[in-house]
């Protein structure tokens, strides 16, 4: 069998929101899947909306969500030529003409059509003319009047239209620029694309294309249109449903191996499993099961997939993604082995990475910034003397590890006669500034000797200057 060659072409007007970026994933996963091709291409013809500063947003998240391509990037402006030369064979051919029809003959037609209730449509009176070439003539597809055109779907089973539906369809405008249907069946017959998974919204142009292809005598690709993603309410996804926009979840804390995984699951499932890596993805991804009704995008879903990402993660891969989040908060390059510590104490307790460097600035700081409620109920005078007692005791221990940590609060507690539930709470905001954190003992192993014991003296300072 001819391997696989799946295509993402958008248009690049805005940046890759979240539909585009499952269409893009689920080319690029089977692709991967099957051991075949991925191909990009810009389909910037729409010079007024396409800019290059959305070229740059689309290939940002691609990156940023790890999605590679084998082939292209091709740019359809780039390839005007290519697209005119196949107007010219359907044109050669007889399925094509030049039609000469002002705007206002058209908006007659139009007219005339809605006026006896029917669908307002070329009527094809330029048809059988074989008008020559003129600058004010744009070419039509000589689209077959009766029988059907079936879109054999794999997604949603054979889709019927009849011929009779369609009209004379322009291919080309007047200034020469390709129309979308024939400019995209030109790019896949001549890349070679043979499965083209799109969103449904595309279903309406199918029909079109698979006639330019017969024209064209090209065979057809598998056609897979998947359904649109919706929002909570059930309309189609919109910017009230949250961020839109791919790299916006990058802001906001988001791993890309996350929102992989929530993008796929939004419209293809494996049994219930929920979380899967990029290499899962890659080893199941198969067309049968992408669902035939549509996925609703849902924010706590994604961040509960995004927690459970962060978890499971290696904490050194945490640490490039991380790093940035801890630069905007002045921590700027921190001691390697001493971060992968940082992190370890924190997966369990971030759902993002907002979360997370929010969570590890106390580490980082030199000096502890106490939050002043928990000062105020925490470092008071009575507990000066068990922190000295503790102080006194983790200063002895030759090593810190989880056993001679454990044995100095022991110590401390027996000899202050208290239990640790009344120890714990002032050591966490002596070490932390703040009442939740990791555990104690975690936070302890990780800062070392030295910083342990300057937190808890500076913690005996504030509470001795609070008490004199
Ligand atoms: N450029 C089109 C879009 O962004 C995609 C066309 C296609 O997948 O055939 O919607």
């Amino acid at each position: 069998m001819d391997p696989i060659v799946t295509r993402f072409p958008p248009s690049p007007t805005g940046y890759l929101h979240v539909g585009g970026a499952r269409t893009a994933l689920f080319n690029w996963l089977y692709a991967r899947h099957t051991g075949g091709r991925f191909v990009l291409r810009l389909e910037d013809t729409d010079v007024q909306r396409s800019t290059q500063a959305s070229v740059a947003a689309i290939f940002d998240a691609l990156a940023w969500l790890g999605i590679d391509w084998d082939e292209g990037p091709y740019y359809q402006t780039q390839r005007l030529d290519v697209y005119r030369s196949h107007i010219q064979k359907l044109l050669d051919s007889d399925c094509a003409y030049y039609c000469t029809c002002s705007p206002e003959d058209i908006e007659a037609m139009r007219k005339a059509a809605t006026a006896r209730g029917d669908k307002p449509r070329y009527d094809g009176r330029c048809r059988d003319k074989q008008r020559p070439f003129s600058d004010d003539a744009v070419v039509r597809f000589k689209a077959p009047r009766t029988g059907t055109t079936v879109i054999e779907d794999v997604v949603k089973g054979p889709i019927v239209f009849q011929n009779d539906e369609l009209d004379d369809f322009i291919i080309c405008r007047s200034d020469g620029m390709p129309m979308y249907n024939l400019a995209v069946v030109v790019d896949d017959v001549t890349m070679g694309i043979n499965t083209v998974i799109r969103g449904d919204d595309h279903v309406n142009n199918t029909p079109k294309q698979i006639l330019l292809y017969k024209a064209l005598g090209a065979p057809l690709p598998v056609f897979a249109h998947v359904p649109m993603v919706l929002g909570s309410d059930r309309a189609r996804l919109s910017k009230r449903h949250g961020a839109m926009s791919v790299t916006e979840y990058r802001e906001m804390g988001y791993l890309p191996d996350a929102v992989l995984n929530y993008l796929v699951r939004l419209g293809w499932s494996h049994g219930d499993q929920e979380f899967f890596t990029r290499e899962e993805l890659i080893a199941k991804f198969s067309l049968e099961h992408i669902g035939k009704s549509a996925g609703v995008f849902d924010p706590n879903k994604l961040q509960a997939l995004n927690a459970d990402h962060i978890q499971a993660a290696a904490p050194e891969t945490l640490t490039d993604h991380l790093l940035p989040f801890l630069a905007a908060r002045g921590v700027t390059a921190p001691d390697s082995a001493y971060l992968r510590a940082v992190i370890e104490t924190l997966q369990t307790r971030s759902k993002t990475l907002v979360e997370m460097a929010d969570g590890a600035l106390f580490y980082f700081q030199e000096k502890v910034a106490y939050e002043e409620k928990a000062a105020q109920k925490f470092l008071k005078p009575a507990i000066l003397e068990p922190l000295r007692l503790l102080i006194a005791q983790l200063d002895a221990q030759a090593v810190f590890t989880d056993a001679s940590i454990e044995s100095a609060f022991v110590q401390t507690m027996e000899t202050a006669g208290l239990k640790l539930g009344k120890i714990a709470q002032p050591v966490r905001v002596a070490l932390t500034g703040k009442t939740v954190s990791p555990g104690i003992f975690e936070i302890i192993k990780v800062l070392g000797k030295a910083q342990t014991l300057s937190r808890l003296e500076q913690a005996a300072s504030f509470i001795s200057g609070r008490s004199d």
